[in-house]
Parts: structure tokens; sequence; C-alpha cells
């Protein structure tokens, strides 16, 4: 039922969405996944979270754009930007899930 009602909402939005932010063409992607478990010098947080991938800036001295998942993203950083569309239903589900789980521990 929740689902339901961000997919209209979600209808409603993708007649208006940006196709572009400076110079970086924006895409609307569908993620399998938006929370990682936190480690090395993040171990002080349980999860990290990333709504979106890549930049629009494509500064000189970034090292996240060697992290990108193809040497086109690399090539080209600072020129796209990918939004997870459904970061909100992936959260909610993550919860309904880890909530059970707690409840039944
Ligand atoms: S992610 Fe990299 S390119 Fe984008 S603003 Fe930060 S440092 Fe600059």
């Amino acid at each position: 039922m929740t689902l339901d009602l961000f997919s209209d909402i979600e209808n409603e939005q993708s007649e208006n969405r940006k196709k572009k932010i400076g110079q970086a063409d924006i895409q609307y992607v569908q993620s399998a996944s938006i929370l990682t478990e936190a480690k090395g010098f993040m171990e002080a947080y349980d999860y990290t979270l990333n709504p979106y991938s890549g930049c629009s800036f494509g500064c000189n001295y970034c090292y996240a754009a060697f992290f990108a998942r193809s040497s086109d993203e690399r090539e080209n950083w600072g020129n796209w930007l990918k939004v997870k569309e459904n970061a909100l239903q992936l959260l909610i589900k993550w919860r309904k899930k880890h909530s059970l789980t707690k409840q039944s521990t």
C-alpha cells in the first residue's frame, strides 16, 4: 500500500524531472541497495547511505572518480549524475525487515 503511494508520487515527479545540473546529465536509476555496512575509517557508524552516484563538478583533485564503476564513468567524471529514484522505498523495505528481526530476537 505504501509503495503504491510512492509510485503515484514518482509518476507525477517524473514529468518535471531535471535532465541536467550544470554540465552533468542526470539519469534516474533503480538501485538494488541503498545502505552499505560501514567499514574502515567509517566503522564508528553502522551504515553509509549513498542516494546518488556521480558528480556535477569534476574537480581535478577528486579521488571519488576512481570508484566509478566503468572507465567511461571515470573519464567523464563531472559530466554525469545518477539518482537512485527508489531510495526511499529501499529504506522503508530495509526498516521493515530489520524491525521484524529486532522484535523476534
Ligand atoms: S565529488 Fe569530487 S568532483 Fe565532486 S565536488 Fe567532490 S571533490 Fe569535486
